[in-house]
């Protein structure tokens, strides 16, 4: 069934061939940021040598050029997600996306007494935004409890959506667990309450095909750098009524028509929200990403990165003393334990003298850790360029450092 020749695709990504303390490099932190094959350097490597120069401005041939290829990346990302590239709002990622949203709808919008309901397994960038929105509006901030296998309380989510809840927002992919929320039925279920919903799909564009239309949410907020493309981009869909409704977030060149001391024309959405110069040749390399995930096929990624999730899962808890996170049926392939008797920032620091680069800590998400009651958990991230191979290495590797350990 398996048709595609995954030890070629690896061999795209040229940062994975390097040794880290004269051993192979074995990358399992994709979580945190995804590796970049050939085709998105190339990418902006060809923008800065032949085409270099601000978008939207110049009338000269280079203006135009890089005009055109930003705005190509835009409407092959919407192509991608299932949107219109007009209502793609390009930012520096997930936190930016977010905060825009707090800041042009959810500040000018919510009074006192209205409800923020976030789940207990986002990603600070998904709570502590609306804190600050929370504590200058009045509004009050629920939360959405997990069950002990990792997945979100559904029913009790569900009873939470009262007639106070003004907007929803929730992970589509845990970055702790890898727990996939169910957010088409759930954003379903908020419409009929007359929520608005943001989805934070950091961890999910990456790993899954997402339709965005599908899905039926008001936001979707991503990162570019996650998905293969370069650090500093990412994106906010909106729907098109939000998009024309919220005021500007930062005020600047490229987001408006006229200027003059008596007022100020803005532009029209999403430009309205993309002040100043934006990362151009950052979203050429993420339009490269894009073509280059496709070439390889969301569907397949999935796939595979199923496949070595479930061999990794299987040797993991073959290891002592481990106890693992998110054991949710519906899982992307993230991977995070503790063992008994290591700390797991000793863990990551002695896999990291095999080659092993695994992240510990807290994974910007305190209040899911709380729940597990643990202080850290190592976490180990897999991502379509990742072998069986390498998950062998690391099981060896993760016994030999718990018995030095322990
Ligand atoms: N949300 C989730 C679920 C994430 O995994 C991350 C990145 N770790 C973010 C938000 C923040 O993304 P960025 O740092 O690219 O803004």
């Amino acid at each position: 069934a398996d048709a595609i020749d995954w030890a070629r695709i690896r061999a795209d990504f040229p940062l994975l061939s390097r040794q880290v303390h004269g051993k192979p490099l074995i990358y399992l932190d994709s979580a945190n940021t995804g590796q970049k094959p050939a085709p998105v350097i190339e990418a902006t490597d060809a923008f800065y040598r032949q085409h270099n120069a601000n978008v939207s401005r110049a009338v000269h041939t280079l203006g135009t050029e890089a005009t055109e290829a930003y705005e190509a990346a835009r409407n092959k990302l919407a192509r991608f997600l299932n949107v219109r590239g007009n209502e793609l709002v390009l930012c520096s990622g997930t936190t930016f996306a977010i905060n825009l949203v707090a800041y042009s709808w959810a500040l000018p919008r919510l009074r006192a007494g209205d409800v923020i309901l976030v789940s207990r397994m986002e990603h600070h960038a998904n709570i502590v935004p609306w804190q600050l929105v929370a504590e200058r509006t009045g509004a009050v901030i629920k939360v959405a409890e997990v069950l002990a296998d990792g997945s979100l309380d559904l029913p009790a989510l569900y009873a939470a959506m009262t007639p106070q809840v003004k907007l929803l927002a929730i992970a589509h992919v845990s970055n702790v667990l890898g727990t996939t929320n169910p957010v088409r039925e759930i954003c379903r279920q908020a419409r009929k309450h007359g929520i608005t919903t943001l989805v934070d799909g950091s961890q999910a564009v990456p790993h899954r095909p997402v339709d965005i239309a599908a899905i039926g949410c008001d936001f979707y907020a991503f990162t570019g750098h996650k998905m293969c493309g370069p650090t500093g981009t990412g994106a906010l869909w909106a729907r098109r009524e939000h998009l024309q409704a919220m005021p500007p977030f930062l005020g600047g060149g490229e987001m408006i028509k006229e200027v003059s001391f008596g007022g100020t024309v803005f532009n029209d959405a999403p430009h309205k929200f993309e002040a100043g110069t934006p990362n151009i040749a950052g979203f050429i390399g993420l339009g490269a990403a894009v073509d280059y995930l496709q070439s390889v096929g969301m569907q397949a990624i999935q796939a595979r990165e199923s496949t070595l999730l479930a061999h990794a899962t299987e040797e993991l808890l073959k290891v002592p003393g481990l106890r693992l996170f998110g054991t949710a049926a519906d899982k992307a392939a993230v991977l995070s334990f503790v063992i008994d008797g290591a700390h797991s920032h000793d863990l990551a620091t002695l896999l990291d003298l095999e080659g092993v680069a695994v992240r510990s800590g807290q994974h910007c998400a305190h209040p899911l850790l709380q729940f597990f009651g643990v202080a850290a958990t190592c976490r180990a991230s897999l991502a379509f360029y990742n072998t069986h191979e390498e998950i062998e290495q690391f099981i060896a590797a993760l016994n030999k450092v718990r018995r030095l350990l322990v």
